[in-house]
């Protein structure tokens, strides 16, 4: 199974794909044809340090991980629910989508806090908006931002 720029529809996640792969074929998590594929797994990386801004709940309460990526980061919009949960679960590993998460607030409100801002900050700036979407890149720098504040 591959999948292929088009099940995220995000600018970030396009340069991701030209830079690792070569290959092209069939997606089919969204049916495209000859486009550039990778394996899902090759994406754990990237969606892991996503998933850190997140906390798993226990209790019933937050959201599926799927959800949170679709309302705060554009992702997904045009992928079908049943190939959006196996696409996870082949990235992140099987069982995942029926995971529940919650904003990460382990290091108090100050995480919870810049998260605000940055997303605030996101919402402003256009040049994180080149097609509506929201940059990655940047959201990976500022969890590592995050790291080095809630390890401190
Ligand atoms: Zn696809």
């Amino acid at each position: 199974m591959f999948c292929c720029p088009r099940c995220f529809d995000d600018a970030t996640l396009d340069k991701i794909f030209q830079r690792r792969t070569e290959r092209f074929g069939e997606c089919l998590y969204c049916g495209s044809e000859d486009v550039r594929i990778l394996a899902p797994p090759e994406l754990l990386d990237d969606f892991e340090a996503v998933l850190g801004a997140y906390t798993e709940s226990s209790k019933g309460e937050g959201k599926p991980f799927a959800e949170l990526l679709r309302e705060d980061w554009q992702l997904f919009p045009l992928l079908q629910p049943h190939a959006l949960r196996s696409l996870l679960d082949d990235i992140l590993g099987s069982g995942f989508h029926a995971k529940r998460f919650l904003i990460d607030r382990s290091a108090g409100e100050t995480k919870a806090a810049h998260w605000g801002l940055f997303r605030e900050e996101l919402m402003r700036r256009n040049r994180f908006f080149p097609e509506g979407n929201v940059d990655l890149e940047a959201w990976l720098k500022l969890l590592y931002h995050l790291r080095m504040v809630s390890l401190r």
